[in-house]
């Protein structure tokens, strides 16, 4: 019996499975590699944390529309995930408030305003956010003013800065020079880090009501309010 083309079929069929497994192993590397690379579409830009405040809700409505009778807290609503989104996009964490139609307060019973109150301060301390940002729509008693309007809280420079910003930005849009006012906000007041108060326009006025429930202009406000937050971080963060 002549081993030796025993023996050349054995080597020949290990250097097979060696390339093999070589083979096996590229493939299996390189889907890993595929799979990392989709889980990290989008990676994040920054470790920064907006806080998004849609203001009131539930039984709390807010004003209302002088004409449609539209609720403030459903406005408040589509506009701050609409900026949540834009801010999630860009790479940063953007926590809301509350993402629903309700309020926070549990049941409506007394003290209810409190409750939903402390409830979102318990949120922003929660989330840590670098930034807080509460969204409202404004009215005044003269149905002729118009255009957006931020506040701060009195004394505090920083959040200042960040609401002079955010005025600036809103100021370009709607064609006014309104200076960003301070005032005393229990958000404001209870916040760590710079905050402002964001009422996006009149509900007292007829054609700023239509124009804030119109998609397209809630766009523009929304890309305004991350403008000017995004100013806010390029001069000072
Ligand atoms: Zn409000």
């Amino acid at each position: 019996m002549n081993k030796k083309p025993f023996i050349f079929v054995t080597k020949y069929w290990r250097i097979i499975a060696l390339i093999l497994v070589l083979i096996l192993f590229f493939v299996v590397t390189a889907v890993f590699m595929i799979d990392a690379r989709k889980a990290d579409v989008t990676p994040r830009q920054t470790d920064c944390v907006v806080l998004i405040d849609a203001g009131h809700g539930g039984v709390d409505g807010g004003v209302t529309g002088i004409t449609s009778g539209v609720k403030e807290s459903d406005l408040n609503l589509l506009y701050s995930a609409e900026l949540a989104e834009k801010f999630e996009t860009a790479g940063f964490y953007a926590v809301m408030t509350r993402s629903d139609k309700s309020g926070l307060y549990g049941l409506a019973t007394r003290g209810f305003k409190m409750r939903d109150m402390l409830k979102r301060v318990e949120i922003m301390e929660e989330s840590n956010p670098q930034i807080v940002v509460s969204i409202h729509m404004n009215k005044f008693r003269s149905t002729a003013r118009k255009g957006a309007q931020v506040f701060y809280q009195k004394g505090d420079e920083e959040s200042k800065k960040l609401a002079d910003c955010i005025q600036a930005a809103l100021n370009a849009l709607t064609g006014k020079n309104y200076s960003a006012l301070s005032g005393d906000f229990f958000i404001c007041r209870n916040s760590e880090c710079p905050s402002v108060i964001v009422e996006c326009g009149f509900l007292s006025n007829k054609e700023e009501e239509m124009l804030l429930q119109q998609d397209e202009y809630r766009g523009e406000i929304v890309n305004s309010i991350f403008e000017g937050i995004m100013l806010y971080l390029y001069r000072y963060g």
